[in-house]
């Protein structure tokens, strides 16, 4: 597995080195809108701590810190007005089109 970069840019945006548009923060998790939306409601949630993937996070991740990122998953989604209806996908790897190797789900949906 690709080890974990500490300049990929979800470090720096975590970090508060690079811009976002913040739509949700917790202790455990940071959610904000994608740079390039493919559905009208398309935000990124990423936990604060240091994980590659889907599958990194899954194996060394605290069930804290798991339950903690997947409910405010579900949270936010309702936060943005698609709790009736909403995707949420997560690519890992190169081959699973992953291109920032910070832990991310894409939450996509329409109001
Ligand atoms: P991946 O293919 O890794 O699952 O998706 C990475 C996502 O991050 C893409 O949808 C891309 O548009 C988004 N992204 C890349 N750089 C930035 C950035 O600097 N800010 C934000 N808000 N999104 C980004």
């Amino acid at each position: 597995m690709i080890s974990y970069d500490r300049n990929n840019i979800f470090a720096k945006i975590l970090r508060g080195e690079a811009p976002c548009t913040k739509v949700y923060e917790d202790e455990h998790v940071l959610a904000f809108n994608d740079i390039n939306p493919k559905a009208p409601v398309h935000v990124l949630v990423i936990p604060k701590g240091e994980y590659v993937s889907i599958v990194d996070f899954t194996e060394k991740a605290t069930a804290e810190a798991i339950a903690a990122f997947w409910r405010a998953v579900t949270r936010i989604a309702d936060q943005l007005g698609v709790g009736a209806g909403f995707r949420v996908v997560s690519n890992h790897g190169p081959n699973g089109g992953q291109l920032v190797f910070h832990f991310h789900v894409h939450i996509t949906g329409r109001r």
